[in-house]
């Protein structure tokens, strides 16, 4: 069996042709999908009963069911939940801010990354998610909006999992999500998060993508590193900031530093120092600092404001603009991850 979220219309002519159909067929089907948003082949009704009954048995149209839809209590975020066809649930967020709507995608089931603070890494990891699998995320949830008369604009790798620990389908999904026949969302409103994959960085800077790039930095030198990011171990800071250098500028895209502030391990005015110090004479970027969101069975806690103050100001006493974003329990945080696994246990426990 083909995917259908793994094809651009010329490749679906092709599979056509192969099963001796008309290629013209193609050009249906994609309007079926991508404006309609009909996720069904027997729905197609310009489609012969003989085509559909070939579609069926060769192409994979729909791979997830939708669980439910999680409205914030300011209406915000809405996190959906969705089943995959092994049973496997994953989460995506929708993020509404002035006119942007943006989806926080998941791109493995579980996470093999254990940084100490998410919930994600807590669960293991389990699988990783096929291109379709993401490209649908984003596919239904257009679908979602433009019953609402709105669309997606934005679209951040920030969910559950590493996307650069499963680097193939997720290059191939950024590819097919931005492609003008499908959802035609520019590359340069797409962002992928890592927490220092340092191949999988370099690899991406070569491949000819415009996307924006996000290091879940967290820690001021690579000692705190390696206490609340594992990776951390096998990829030295030095090698990421490096990498991270390169990917802005043969990219020419910006890069974001995301900076968790967790009381008592990261957020004393000495580490903002080092941390102004390690970003000093990089490239092009922005810092986003995010107070610790806690999370039920990690005994982390958030920063009192005096303490981000103290260090904020530090930052900006180095000169390094810095934005900080708090995050409450039912938002989506930098680590979207800590919220699938507590969406998701409490679905397993219903
Ligand atoms: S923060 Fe991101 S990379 Fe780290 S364990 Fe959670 S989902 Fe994985």
């Amino acid at each position: 069996m083909f995917d259908f979220f793994e094809m651009t219309e010329e490749e679906l002519k092709l599979q056509l042709i192969s099963l001796n159909q008309k290629s013209f067929h193609a050009k249906q089907i994609f309007e079926w999908v991508y404006q309609k948003g009909v996720m069904d082949w027997n729905l197609m009704t310009n489609l012969s009963a003989e085509l559909r009954q070939l579609l069926n048995s060769q192409i994979h149209l729909s791979s997830m069911q939708l669980v439910h839809v999680k409205p914030s209590t300011d209406l915000e975020t809405y996190k959906f939940l969705w089943r995959l066809k092994d049973n496997r649930l994953v989460e995506s967020v929708l993020i509404c801010s002035k006119q942007r709507r943006t989806v926080c995608v998941s791109s493995q089931v579980g996470c093999p990354a254990k940084c100490a603070f998410c919930a994600s890494g807590k669960q293991g990891f389990m699988r990783n998610l096929r291109p379709s699998e993401i490209v649908e995320q984003v596919v239904l949830i257009d679908k979602w909006l433009k019953e609402k008369g709105e669309r997606v604009s934005h679209v951040v790798y920030m969910g559950m999992g590493e996307p650069l620990k499963n680097y193939d389908p997720v290059v191939k999904s950024i590819r097919q999500i931005s492609h003008p026949d499908l959802l035609n969302i520019s590359q340069r409103r797409i962002t992928v998060s890592t927490v220092g994959i340092v191949e999988g960085i370099k690899r991406l800077a070569k491949e000819g993508l415009r996307v924006s790039l996000v290091l879940s930095l967290h820690a001021p030198n690579q000692h705190i590193r390696q206490k609340i990011i594992p990776y951390a171990r096998k990829y030295p800071l030095e090698n990421i900031m490096e990498a991270m250098d390169d990917y802005a500028r043969s990219t020419k895209r910006d890069i974001t530093f995301e900076y968790t502030l967790i009381a008592g391990i990261n957020d004393h005015p000495d580490h903002a120092f080092e941390l102004a110090h390690l970003l000093k004479g990089h490239q092009q970027f922005a810092v986003n600092l995010i107070p610790y969101n806690p999370v039920p069975g990690i005994t982390l806690r958030r920063p009192d404001k005096k303490a981000i103050k103290e260090f904020r100001t530090v930052l900006f006493g180095a000169k390094i603009v810095n934005t900080c974003r708090y995050t409450k329990g039912d938002d989506i945080a930098a680590a979207c991850g800590q919220l699938a696994l507590q969406e998701i246990e409490k679905e397993k426990v219903a």
